[in-house]
């Protein structure tokens, strides 16, 4: 997925703050949380610095650690665990947010990329569609696939919602 995961973040990030019943003190505090969602939801794609600058090319990038889920299992449980220990909402909360838009990540991955769900009991990797090669930029090959229309309506749904909140002034959203 190319564009796809930010608006995905919003979107996500947005029904999961509408739907908690956090009381959130004021507009910072509501958009730390909104940050915390946004910023999960592409974390992943931050190995392509790996993978441009130190690994040069070598490995597909789904293939480290930070597109793996059972990693993400693993700090999600470590910290809901905490949240739960400790009594402490935000850390509930912001694990929730941080967890489900990694999570939405890889799925949103698997529809054309390949994420290996079963690691470590299997190195098989996932995906829900091929995308054949027809273009000599493989980028092409992505961009022209049915499938880019997912992120096309990923990215519209999510500018609709920001700019209706900003035209009904919703608080903690927009400044007016
Ligand atoms: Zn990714």
């Amino acid at each position: 997925m190319f564009i796809g995961h930010l608006p995905a973040g919003y979107l996500i990030t947005s029904a999961i703050l509408a739907r908690s019943n956090a009381r959130f003190k004021s507009k910072r505090a509501y958009r730390k949380f909104l940050w915390i969602g946004i910023l999960a939801s592409i974390l992943p794609d931050f190995d392509l610095f790996w993978f441009y600058l130190i690994d040069n090319c070598q490995h597909l990038h789904h293939s480290y650690w930070t597109h793996i889920p059972i990693y993400w299992i693993g700090t999600s449980a470590v910290f809901l665990a905490l949240g739960y220990a400790l009594k402490n909402r935000t850390v509930l909360l912001g694990t929730t947010l941080f967890s489900l838009n990694i999570f939405g990540h890889l799925f949103l991955d698997t529809i054309v990329g390949k994420i290996r769900w079963l690691y470590p009991f299997s190195d098989d990797d996932l995906v829900f569609f091929d995308v054949p090669a027809r273009y000599n930029w493989w980028v092409w090959n992505f961009v022209f696939h049915w499938t880019f229309a997912l992120e096309i309506i990923l990215t519209a749904l999510a500018v609709s919602l920001f700019l209706k909140r900003c035209h009904r002034g919703t608080p903690m959203v927009c400044d007016h």
